[in-house]
């Protein structure tokens, strides 16, 4: 019996694999890395939440009408007979923990970031996997457009860099709840003449969740929706200042971006700013990240009045892209800094290299043997798969003389080394 992943699902693996190369760990951890330097230095702080809450949370926030709830969430009952849902985003249970823990008395303004694992039930599309990675930030407590630009800008600086270019910044502003129904009335009186002639999916959204219909591809529904009202001719005058100042604030700050009418994204809960970031590397699931405002969530979730905005960027998407656009990442090296081989009597030298090994890992030096052979010619080739840098060589002779070959795999010298002057030499080295 063998065992497959499920559907949908990835394993990242400790070499690139020939097929995904960005299935590294070595690079995940670098992007990360990135990320949470980024964060920090935008003053945001990390925050890390179970992979499981109650079911409820998602339902009433995300909005029972939207995709992710409707269909994608792996929901289930737990032994204490509660209705648990794996987590498809981070932004609510980010709310949910900050109200629990009463963050917002002590940080009327709490910037936070994470990094998450998120679980949708997607169906088969290239790009979009059941268990995803997040980087996100959510920005509570200041209702300040320059928020919302603040939010923007650190998602650009991040993919700025990694040295990923090319990217669109598109924003839109779906209002308030209050201006939204007059908009989405409007939308249906438009689409409504010819409703037989859209998608099934439009038509579906026609009914449950009209501003969706908006969020589509289908080249016919496109045409159809061409000449629709545009939310921002709905928006109070408020609203309308907010979005204004946003775009003036991102042009201050040198960030190129579109206005798109017809950006909506899938959670109920934004309000005003909505944006995502899209790259042409990655086909038809173009999107790297996206966010928005949702100024309700936290009172929605049982808290006080705490505006907020955030994103969520997508990993997977951000490693494809890197690796579509050729940028080799640094990524730090894994090879061993020294590779003990052992030759003549096992006895006598491998009781020794044990213990060498041991004092060369509590000095702190990357350092590595070979358990499975104690052939001399097997060890060496070892060495040079992992790429040492230096081999430590002991045989019957040197551990009677207290001493122990050192070489350099590059340059091929080898000169002798006093064990007890093992450690201080390799510092000379490192
Ligand atoms: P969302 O939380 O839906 O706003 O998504 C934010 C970002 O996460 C998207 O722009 C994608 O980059 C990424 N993303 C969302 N869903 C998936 C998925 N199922 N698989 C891979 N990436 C995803």
């Amino acid at each position: 019996m063998r065992y497959r992943r499920l559907p949908d699902m990835y394993d990242v693996l400790p070499f690139p694999p020939d097929r995904d190369p960005w299935l590294h760990a070595a690079r995940w951890r670098y992007v990360e890395t990135v990320f949470s330097e980024v964060c920090r230095r935008f003053g945001y702080r990390e925050i890390r939440t179970p992979v499981l809450e109650p079911t409820e949370l998602f339902v009433r926030n995300i909005g029972e009408a939207t995709d992710i709830v409707s269909k994608e969430m792996f929901t289930f009952t737990d032994q204490g007979n509660r209705s648990v849902t794996l987590k498809p985003e981070g932004t609510a249970p980010a709310a949910r923990a900050c109200i629990e823990h009463n963050l917002f008395t002590a940080h009327p303004q709490l910037k936070l970031y994470y990094i998450g694992q998120n679980f949708r039930y997607e169906h088969g599309q290239k790009g979009r996997y059941r268990q995803h990675q997040q980087l996100g930030v959510e920005a509570f407590g200041a209702a300040d457009p320059a928020m919302d630009a603040e939010v923007i800008a650190l998602a650009m600086t991040f993919y700025e860099q990694l040295g990923i270019t090319g990217q669109q910044l598109r924003i839109n502003s779906v209002g308030t709840p209050q201006t939204r129904p007059a908009y989405r009335e409007a939308l249906r009186d438009y689409v409504r003449p010819f409703l037989a002639q859209l998608s099934p999916e439009g038509q579906k959204r026609f009914e449950r969740n009209p501003l969706r219909m908006l969020d589509t591809k289908d080249e016919n529904d496109l045409r159809l929706l061409a000449n629709a009202p545009r939310l921002v001719d709905y928006l109070d005058p408020e609203s309308r200042e907010h979005f204004e100042t946003l775009q003036r604030y991102l042009t201050r700050m040198g960030i190129p971006f579109q206005v798109d009418h017809r950006l909506v994204r899938g959670f109920d809960y934004y309000t005003h700013t909505v944006f995502e970031i899209t790259s042409d590397r990655l086909g038809a699931q173009n999107a790297l990240g996206g966010g928005g405002r949702y100024d309700h969530l936290v009172q929605d979730c049982g808290g006080p009045s705490v505006p907020g905005i955030g994103f969520g960027l997508g990993m997977e998407r951000c490693l494809i892209a890197l690796h579509e656009l050729g940028i080799a990442l640094p990524v730090p090296d894994e090879s061993p800094f020294v590779f003990l081989i052992t030759l003549g009597d096992p006895t006598v030298v491998r009781p020794l290299a044990v213990q060498i090994l041991a004092d060369l890992r509590r000095a702190g030096f990357p350092a590595d043997m070979d358990y499975r052979s104690h052939r001399f010619p097997a060890q060496v080739k070892r060495a040079d798969e992992l790429g040492a840098r230096y081999t430590l060589i002991l045989g019957d002779t040197e551990a009677t003389q207290g001493v122990i070959q050192l070489r350099d795999q590059s340059t091929k010298e080898q000169r002798a080394v006093a064990l007890d002057a093992l450690i201080p030499t390799l510092r000379t080295l490192a």
